[in-house]
């Protein structure tokens, strides 16, 4: 028996709001600039955390047998997924986990720049987690990152994927992924759902940034007051 299957997971990231389907009738931008007709915002699932514990130790539960001595996640969604990762492998694994976080850089990409997270990296089995991934545009960073650092990147695990997420497209010998949610994206120029106008969502990614060049295109906010 997993801990938890993906139907219960897929039902409960739905309850808590985290899922825009491509039948919703919106239209996202995301980290990578390609435009997509779904998205899965983490955050309303933040707040639960036993909830989220559960999802992170069904994710790590996969990993169990190759020894990561360090999580590693790209910020900021995925903070907590570092420490309830590192807390439940230890459980699993018995020997000392460490959890640190990839922080956003400007003017893009991620850095790790914290006192003490690099020396967590150093010549360590690294275990990668993610919230969500897209277009693997930010998970692919920190795989590097990682790398560069010195670690070595043991697998990947993300709460939920997009259909087109694998280890192989990752680069990486392992991948687990609690639940799939298939959308479609789109080059910017490319975009099926720019062709047909429908409204860009700007309070949720960086559909804020194509509105600011797109003044004239319709828009929609999403996130609840
Ligand atoms: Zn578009």
């Amino acid at each position: 028996m997993p801990i938890m299957a993906e139907s219960e997971a897929l039902q409960a990231l739905k309850d808590k709001g985290s899922l825009y389907a491509p039948e919703d009738g919106y239209h996202f931008k995301g980290t990578s600039g390609k435009h997509t007709s779904g998205y899965c915002n983490i955050d309303p699932v933040l707040p639960f955390s036993s909830l989220l514990s559960r999802m992170t130790e069904a994710i790590v539960d996969n990993f169990k047998e190759l020894g990561a001595q360090t999580v590693i996640v790209p910020a900021t969604g995925g903070i907590p997924l570092s420490q309830w990762g590192s807390h439940h492998l230890e459980k699993l694994n018995g020997g000392e986990v460490l959890g640190v976080w990839a922080d956003k850089a400007k003017p893009g990409g991620f850095a790790v720049e914290r006192d003490g997270f690099a020396e967590a990296l150093k010549d360590r089995k690294v275990l990668v987690l993610e919230d969500i991934i897209n277009t693997m545009f930010s998970i692919k960073q920190v795989i590097e990152l990682t790398r560069h650092r010195g670690g070595e990147v043991v697998g990947v695990g993300s709460v939920v994927a997009n259909t087109g997420v694998s280890a192989e497209a990752l680069g990486v010998d392992k991948f687990f992924n609690l639940a799939t949610f298939a959308y479609d994206a789109w080059e910017e120029d490319e975009c099926e759902l720019c062709a047909k106008k429908v409204p860009m969502v700007i309070d949720i990614g960086h559909g804020n940034k194509f509105a600011e060049q797109h003044p004239d295109y319709p828009t929609v906010q999403v996130i609840k007051a």
